[in-house]
């Protein structure tokens, strides 16, 4: 079928954003989230099965949701799953002023003895996910860890906020069957404003926290991956009946990697004479890929010296 240029200029004006809202009237904030391009940019690096590449999109829509957390410029979120005798044996993702990358090291040998489509537990065993924020201007690093339990990432991602962070919270992730759109949602109940001076764990219920997640819940997986659905108008349809939805920010996202000639060259530089003689092929060159972008760095090893 010939695809129709206005309506693909429609699809794709509705895919690599977040936008950002809060319902003040609830005290809830939250975000929302469509990848298009970038998920088949950053998958496209390494040839990933399917079940591998599913996790690692709805990894990438979880990061930048928790990307709206960074309160300066320049801070980065970084989700990490470490894992013990999973399929996966590392998953990364991080998230910096809208540029989004990642990558799975996992065993495809295990992977495809599975006769099932593999669970949490087989893909990540027992595991945790480690959510740091570093705040760019303050220099300040926080770090959070969860077990990955539940059925899906966006569970133990509700936990991260329950358990660790005593913030109610509701997280829904899907990916389209093609693989190419991903999205999601983040909301949150935040009693005390964005600074949360008292922890909630001292109040029992929260009936506008309710009211909220109670609307949030109604989403569709189908809703999160319409490329033919603004942000704004699902936003719309969740909570048309509140007082006030207001928008915060719209962010435009795209994939970004940060890997250098400069920095190979740094960390090489490291490794002692002897190591470095070792790693070097017979040309002369020491070869470094970088792992989320699959770039490769060829550095003469007579260079480094110079
Ligand atoms: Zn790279």
């Amino acid at each position: 079928m010939a695809s129709d240029p206005v309506n693909d200029a429609v699809a794709a004006a509705n895919l690599d954003e977040a936008i950002g809202f809060a319902l003040p009237a609830r005290n809830a904030r939250g975000r929302l989230v469509r990848l298009g391009p970038v998920l088949d940019e950053v998958l496209s690096a390494h040839d990933y099965p399917a079940p591998i590449a599913r996790i690692l999109s709805e990894a990438l829509v979880m990061t930048a949701l928790l990307g709206a957390v960074l309160k300066d410029a320049g801070g980065q979120l970084t989700l990490q799953a470490q894992t013990e005798a999973g399929i996966i044996d590392l998953l990364v993702c991080d998230y910096r002023e809208g540029e989004l990358r990642g990558y799975v090291r996992f065993d495809s040998g295990r992977l495809a003895a599975e006769t099932s489509l593999p669970s949490l537990f087989s893909l990540f065993g027992k595991g945790y996910l480690a959510i740091t924020f570093d705040q760019a201007v303050t220099k300040e690093r926080y770090q959070g860890i969860v077990p990955l339990e539940g059925s899906s990432l966006a569970e133990a991602a509700q936990h991260f906020f329950s358990q660790s962070e005593q913030i109610p919270s509701l997280v829904r992730l899907a990916v389209n069957d093609t693989g190419h759109i991903a999205g999601g949602i983040l909301l949150q109940h935040l009693p005390e404003g964005e600074e949360g001076r008292e922890r909630l764990h001292t109040r029992l219920d929260h009936p506008e926290w309710e009211h909220v997640r109670i609307l949030a819940e109604t989403i569709r997986a189908a809703e999160l991956v319409d490329s033919a659905l603004p942000l704004e108008n699902l936003l719309w349809r969740l909570f048309h009946e509140e007082e006030e939805v207001r928008i915060l920010s719209t962010i435009p996202l795209s994939k970004g990697c940060r890997c250098s000639l400069e920095y190979v060259r740094e960390v090489i530089a490291r490794f002692g004479p002897e190591e470095r003689e070792q790693m070097v092929d017979d040309d002369g060159f020491i070869s470094v890929d970088c792992e989320f972008c699959s770039r490769l760095f060829p550095i003469k090893l007579s260079d480094l010296d110079a």
